[in-house]
């Protein structure tokens, strides 16, 4: 993969086929005839602003599109990107609508053997390779849309970012960098990121669909999580958290906004826009809410203020906390939320158990160095008890089978 040098400089070369715009067409004549054919002929432009029912399902082109991969444009430099294994496994899965979109997702899950094995060639990709069907959400700086690519029927979510508005933001940095970690990452309980590629204006980013949405989401609708789902996604949060940290990345942005749920009811950690390589120094400039943020990253006096993967660990607590309780432990006025983690103030209600209670003490310590490790998280008695089922609840409760 790409290092931070390589691929800031794609940065710079990158032009992408790009069906939308005018120059591309003078470019790409067979591909334009063929387009004329498909019954979603949808553009990204046409497609940001309609909601309509008819862009909620994903549609099967009427006729399959000549092999892309042999479009030659007059001057395309496009990112060479390796078709992972698991998307080539379906060449001869054709999901008819957006169910069975999920339906060849949830395959994907399970560990029968593929299909159809393709050898794992560099697959330089654009956006007239996929189809795009309805549209998943909107973050602060991108739209994401449910959508397939083409040649082998694989369903993922493509991201599309505004280059104009991530230099406006000013988060180009915060954007390669979770482009170059996250494709880095295998982990079931975290996103893929498949693939990126650009155009002038946009770059998109093929990411793994997670069918259930935000976990966000589902806990508010729940109010809070009885403690054997809790005990589930915090088991799954700390399998993933060890993979990243043995890897030497830190997330440092856990909370329910960033975990998507899989179809299965699994857990995937997403948005690795604030993730580092540890150990990293760096100053507050961190926005959004503060109540994951753990005290050696809001401490005033920034030059000394190093800190590592262990700043997770704390996340992990406060996650632990929110499933449990429905809200987060220092949830107050801006000022004394800083106040009571800095001091580590927070109370447990009656409801919870010792078990769940007694971990969620032993990750919100002060010290980063005395939190408890991932390896104990998982041996943890609550985790423990709950764990076969917790996950089966996990399951039963998202309406996983
Ligand atoms: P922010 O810009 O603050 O990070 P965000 O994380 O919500 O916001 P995006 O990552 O752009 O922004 O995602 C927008 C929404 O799209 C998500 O909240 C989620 O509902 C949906 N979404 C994003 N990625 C996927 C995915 N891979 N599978 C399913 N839904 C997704
Ligand atoms: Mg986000």
């Amino acid at each position: 993969m790409a290092g931070t040098e390589t691929l800031e400089a794609c940065f710079e070369r990158i032009t992408v086929n790009d069906e939308n715009e005018e120059q591309y067409s003078s470019q790409t004549t067979a591909y334009h005839k063929s387009k004329g054919s498909l019954s979603t002929g949808m553009t990204l432009t046409s497609l940001s602003a309609s909601t309509t029912t008819s862009t909620a399902r994903l549609k099967l082109p009427l006729q399959k599109l000549p092999n892309t991969n042999t479009i030659k444009t007059a001057n395309a430099t496009v990112t060479k990107v390796t078709l992972p294994s698991q998307a080539a496994q379906h060449l001869r899965t054709e999901p008819r609508s957006s169910d069975d979109a999920l339906a060849l997702q949830q395959a994907t899950h399970r560990s029968d053997p593929p299909l159809y094995t393709q050898p794992t060639l560099p697959k330089q990709f654009s956006l007239g390779m996929f189809e795009i069907g309805k549209p998943l959400g909107k973050g602060k700086f991108g739209r994401v849309y449910l959508a397939r690519e083409r040649s082998t029927g694989f369903v993922c979510a493509l991201k599309v970012l505004h280059k104009s508005e991530l230099a406006a933001g000013k988060v180009e940095k915060q954007v390669r960098r979770e482009i170059e970690i996250q494709s880095n990452l295998a982990h079931p309980n975290i996103l893929r990121l498949f693939a990126h590629f650009h155009d002038a204006k946009r770059i998109f980013l093929v990411l793994e669909f997670a069918g259930k949405g935000e976990l966000y989401k589902h806990l508010r609708k729940a109010g809070r999580f009885d403690e054997g789902r809790a005990a589930g996604y915090i088991a799954q949060m700390a399998k993933a958290l060890r993979y990243l940290h043995g890897k030497h990345v830190m997330h440092r942005d856990i909370k329910p906004e960033n975990i998507l749920v899989g179809l299965m009811g699994e857990i995937k950690i997403s948005d690795f826009g604030w993730s580092v390589h540890a150990p990293n120094k760096r100053r507050n400039t961190m926005c959004g809410t503060l109540d994951y943020l753990p005290p050696e990253m809001i401490k005033p006096g920034s030059s000394e203020n190093f800190y590592n993967e262990k700043v997770d660990l704390w996340s992990l607590g406060v996650l632990t906390y929110e499933f449990l309780v429905g809200e987060a432990p220092f949830e107050d006025t801006p000022v004394m939320t800083q106040r009571k983690i800095a001091r580590g103030e927070f109370s447990v209600p009656g409801f919870v158990s010792p078990e769940a209670k007694d971990l969620i003490k032993r990750l919100l310590v002060l010290d980063p160095e005395k939190r408890i490790s991932l390896d104990d998280v998982q041996k943890h008695p609550w985790i423990v008890k709950h764990c076969i089922k917790g996950e089966r609840a996990t399951m039963r409760e998202s309406g996983g089978k």
